[in-house]
């Protein structure tokens, strides 16, 4: 059966969007449906936890978030919420921002248009198709696959994947077509009013009353919570008294009342942004059923009360875009127990969450003075109970057979801590260097020197090519700069540490052996160690993986037979060739003239794919499908140029004699090849004219991918040129002019 992508995501709100890069990252064809024509333009989140700021960095977003959405307000703002009782008085300082686990603040302010902007934007360039105005009615599911139709501009349309993903939200329509039970958090029950604005004369908002500051005013006379926004803006959430209508949200009069005590005012001040939205928590009881899963505020609701509501939905992604991955990998594999394991992890967590939130809402609320008052003194007894988000759920894909009394108990299953590592002349976290999504074996310095940290090859050949996994050890390659690695090993007195792909701690051992047996059970929890027959999927052999620092792909099938010839072997020789684990060990991924080599005819074969498919192209209603492959491929393309230019720009300079074949591959390989293509995507020009995808008309889409990847293709030409000796750098730039130029006929046939 041909399917339409690997995975359909529904919904391309953050969540969406995020889980369509995670996957798009592994090589997978990903499709996002989304109702709306463009981004909705109001803000929702403010506050963002580090681990989820982590997420996109490791997707290579740092630097564009921080450009336009997201803001570090440490220093600028109090580390602690205050929560303010009935008679103005603090009750308590609850710790909020500080350092992080992760090495950065621990909270980050955040504008949830420009997040999503910069997310759907990383999206087209990495070949991941976002198709709006195009509203899923029903999912369906199937042994084999699931199918999904959508009312888009030119009418339904229905579409095949593997998996689906809904990520459409509260009110999900896959939540509700395939009847996932949904259970309200019972508690939940007011209505709020939300207001941000921001300043319209310099520096007016630093002058407004908490400013440096969160407060929650739990004032029975009106209840209310003031935050920070990204730099400047400042939210209020208001509650709606019983006698008040919900259209009051959008009564400016009444909004610059509620907010006159601040000192922000018409004179000084936009509203840009007032709504009315009623305080609801819930879950449901799974949020996987056979191949479609549900995700973010889909498959739980949390009260805006502690701000996690986003990050708890990426936090799901994180999670489950390498389940998804290893799903699709190896289709033989029980993958059902991966999502019930993730379910199980997922939701315990959220719900701990989601019933911190109500409880504090049912506080926040009272109206009542006297109540108000009797609360304000228990709140004082009670101790303080901080939430941990950063700790899965039981039962969860972690080791089980960590001891309760082990130091390290706690650490198992929670989020990995992260510092600066050296690597060459390269500074970054462990997210820069490896990604975030490989599996890593991660070892202290002391594994490092000791000649005893041996693992039984097997299990490791496994973890490499199974897994994808990676070996990390601090020592004469790999600096940790700040010691703060070599800390967390020597206060465990941890050997190694087995790391999943979204960071968190499978386990903790303190030998070799215990190392392998922990590589061992994950293998076994996954389903992927022997015991079944799992043969990866032909056509993901060859399929280029997005450059976030994974290895490809390896072409394997390991069945009962394979293990039973290993353990015969272990049995003859007494053990396998033990191997010591050391950076130079080659299962790190090394880029040179070779990996450019391959990705040249990677670019190729994807442009010849793209060339064929475009030559089939009907164009008309009955060309979508054909036009949906003819962006996809299109992707394809794109991301095998942006793989090349990563693997070209991490290369050591070539020889004269790498620096030939290099230039020989572009011109004999790819140069025709692409020349063809764009005269076959010139020759369909009348087809495209009449053919429509989403609310895009083909020919400016064509235009625009056109002008993608004569793009992307200059900064690859520019990558391979800074490599190149001399010579072949001097003749290079007329090859490049040649390509351009045809890019160049192609885009003003489009254009005209
Ligand atoms: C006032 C307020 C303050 C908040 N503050 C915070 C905060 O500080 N921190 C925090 O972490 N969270 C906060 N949240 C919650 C946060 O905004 C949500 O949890 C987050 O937006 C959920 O993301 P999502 O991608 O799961 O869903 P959404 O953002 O709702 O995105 C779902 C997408 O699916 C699309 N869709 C729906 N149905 C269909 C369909 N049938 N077909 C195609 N597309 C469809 C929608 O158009 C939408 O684009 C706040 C929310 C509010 C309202």
């Amino acid at each position: 059966m041909k399917h339409d992508c690997d995975v359909l995501v529904v919904g391309a709100g953050p969540v969406g969007l995020t889980l369509a890069l995670l996957l798009g990252s592994y090589g997978h064809r990903i499709i996002v449906l989304e109702r709306h024509a463009a981004i909705y333009p109001l803000p929702r989140a403010v506050n963002l936890s580090h681990d989820v700021l982590r997420v996109w960095d490791g997707l290579g977003l740092y630097y564009d978030l921080f450009e336009s959405a997201v803001a570090d307000v440490r220093g600028t703002v109090s580390d602690e919420v205050e929560i303010i009782g009935a008679s103005g008085q603090v009750l308590r300082r609850v710790p909020y921002n500080g350092p992080s686990k992760t090495g950065t603040s621990r909270t980050f302010r955040i504008h949830q248009p420009a997040l999503e902007k910069v997310l759907e934007t990383a999206c087209q360039k990495r070949g991941i198709a976002v198709i709006r105005s195009t509203e899923v009615e029903n999912v369906l599911n199937t042994d084999s696959h699931v199918e999904v139709s959508a009312q888009g501009p030119s009418g339904i349309q229905n579409w095949l994947a593997q998996f689906a993903v809904g990520c459409d939200g509260a009110n999900s329509l896959v939540r509700r077509s395939v009847g996932f039970p949904f259970i309200d958090c019972p508690g939940s029950n007011t209505t709020w009013l939300v207001v941000d604005v921001a300043p319209t004369v310099p520096g007016a908002g630093e002058k407004w009353k908490d400013f440096h500051n969160a407060r929650v005013h739990m004032n029975p006379q009106r209840p209310h919570a003031s935050v920070f926004g990204t730099p400047q803006r400042r939210r209020w959430e208001l509650m709606l008294l019983s006698d008040e209508e919900i259209a009051k949200a959008s009564d400016s009069g009444f909004i610059w009342s509620l907010i006159a005590e601040f000192g922000c005012n018409p004179e000084n001040a936009l509203i840009e942004k007032s709504a009315a939205f009623s305080s609801k928590g819930g879950w449901c009881e799974t949020f996987n059923k056979g191949r479609i899963l549900l995700a973010g505020d889909a498959a739980h609701v949390t009260p805006t009360f502690i701000g996690q509501g986003l990050n708890s939905g990426v936090r799901d992604a994180n999670s489950l875009s390498w389940r998804i991955d290893l799903a699709l990998r190896y289709p033989e594999s029980n993958w059902c127990r991966m999502f019930e394991d993730w379910t199980s992890e997922r939701s315990g967590g959220v719900q701990e969450l989601i019933k911190a939130s109500v409880a504090m809402e049912a506080r926040v609320t009272v109206t009542d003075l006297e109540q108000a008052m009797r609360r304000d003194v228990e709140y004082n007894q009670r101790p303080f109970a901080p939430q941990n988000p950063e700790k899965l759920g039981s039962p969860g894909m972690y080791a089980l057979n960590s001891e309760e009394g082990e130091a390290f108990h706690d650490e198992v299953g929670s989020l990995f801590i992260d510092g600066t590592l050296q690597i060459g002349d390269r500074h970054g976290r462990l997210c820069d260097h490896f990604g975030v999504q490989s599996w890593l074996i991660f070892l202290s310095p002391v594994g490092e020197s000791n000649s005893k940290t041996q693992i039984c090859s097997d299990i490791i050949r496994r973890f490499s090519v199974v897994l994808n996994g990676k070996i990390v050890s601090i020592g004469n390659d790999i600096h940790d700069t700040t010691g703060v690695f070599s800390a967390w090993f020597m206060k465990y007195g941890a050997l190694g540490v087995l790391l999943r792909p979204d960071h968190y701690i499978y386990g903790v051992a303190r030998t070799a052996t215990g190392l392998e047996s922990l590589v061992r059970d994950a293998l076994c929890h996954l389903g992927l160690l022997g015991e079944e027959t799992v043969t990866l999927k032909p056509e993901l052999q060859n399929r280029p993986v997005g450059d976030f620092g994974s290895q490809s792909i390896a072409t394997k099938s390991f069945r009962r037979s394979d293990l039973n010839i290993n353990m015969l072997l272990l049995k003859t020789i007494a053990f396998f060739p033990l191997i010591t684990l050391t950076l130079s060990s080659p299962l790190l991924s090394k880029r040179d003239e070779a990996s450019v080599l391959t990705g040249i005819q990677k670019i190729a074969n994807a442009t010849i794919t793209l060339n064929n498919t475009v030559a089939s192209y009907p164009g008309g209603i009955e060309g979508t499908i054909t036009a949906v492959e003819i962006l996809s491929d299109s992707f394809a393309v794109i991301n095998a140029i942006v793989c090349t230019t990563n693997d070209a720009k991490h290369s050591a300079n070539f020889t004269d004699a790498e620096s030939e074949s290099v230039a020989e591959a572009f011109i004999a390989t790819l140069v025709p090849v692409v020349e063809s293509s764009l005269a076959t995507i010139e020759s369909k020009k009348a087809d495209f004219e009449d053919g429509f995808l989403g609310i895009a008309s083909l020919t400016s889409l064509v235009e625009t991918i056109l002008k993608e990847i004569k793009s992307d293709s200059d900064d690859l030409a520019t990558a391979i040129i800074a490599k190149l000796t001399s010579t072949w750098a001097s003749v290079a730039p007329l090859i490049v002019a040649e390509i351009d130029d045809a890019f160049d006929k192609a885009i003003a046939t489009f254009a005209s």
